[in-house]
């Protein structure tokens, strides 16, 4: 599959430099996720505009500063011996994937970047921080499509409730500006199309054999809404084919 090779680099501010506030300005290419996975796009690092088809784990939790033992209602949880620590430091990561109508990717995201995602405010984030910290570590796992599937033992608990409302939403499922670089063991299989495995699908009375092309899995740098001056750039280029 090959759609154009007049994708253009971009320059992409992001925070860098150590401080949040420092921007450093990088220039990726803007690609397409079937040409990274046949090897018709070879690059590191680079852009797609995608969609983010679902959110298919949440990981928020407060660790212990010292001992990075879980850090729950303002104390360290180490059981072994006591921990003096009384500072807890939050973390979150998620697995997504997104689509942009050539191929599907595995995204994972991290800290700042999933309240980028979520789409929250400053003032939303430090407050799900504060629900966190009452738990110390919470779990959400996408369960089906309309995002109510919760496992029974969660459907009371309003965070989990909250999470699995928002990660099954538009405000979360929508078109994004994905900075990427593409995860070392993932590398070596793109391009690689004898790495594609045959599978037999049924549909109604027919068998068709087709290749699976394998999981392209990356790791996100930095998302954005989408410009839409560059789909229109994307929607030219297809037209142009
Ligand atoms: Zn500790």
């Amino acid at each position: 599959m090959r759609i154009g090779n007049s994708l253009t680099n971009y320059s992409y501010s992001v925070p860098g430099g150590g401080s949040s506030s420092s921007i450093a300005i990088v220039e990726w290419p803007l690609v397409y996720l079937g040409n990274l996975i046949y090897g018709q796009e070879i690059c590191q690092q680079g852009i797609v505009c995608c969609h983010v088809v679902n959110v298919h784990s949440l990981k928020l939790q407060w660790v212990c500063s010292l001992c990075s033992c879980i850090f729950k209602q303002g104390r360290c949880t180490r059981s072994s011996e006591p921990c003096p620590s009384a500072v807890g430091v939050f973390h979150a990561n998620t697995k997504i994937i997104v689509e942009d109508g050539t191929a599907e990717a595995w995204v994972r995201c991290k800290d700042e970047q999933v309240a980028d995602l979520l789409q929250l405010s400053s003032a939303e984030w430090e407050g799900l921080q504060q629900h966190v910290v009452q738990q110390g570590s919470v779990y959400f796992q996408y369960q089906g499509r309309s995002g109510h599937e919760l496992h029974e033992e969660n459907t009371g608990d309003l965070l989990m409730q909250y999470l699995g409302t928002v990660c099954a939403s538009p405000i979360v499922c929508r078109s994004i500006q994905l900075a990427f670089k593409v995860d070392s063991r993932n590398k070596r299989m793109l391009g690689q199309t004898e790495t594609f495995q045959m599978r037999m699908l049924k549909c109604g009375d027919h068998q068709y054999s087709t290749k699976m092309a394998p999981t392209l899995s990356l790791t996100c740098l930095d998302i954005k809404e989408v410009d839409y001056r560059m789909l229109c750039h994307l929607g030219n280029d297809r037209l142009i084919q």
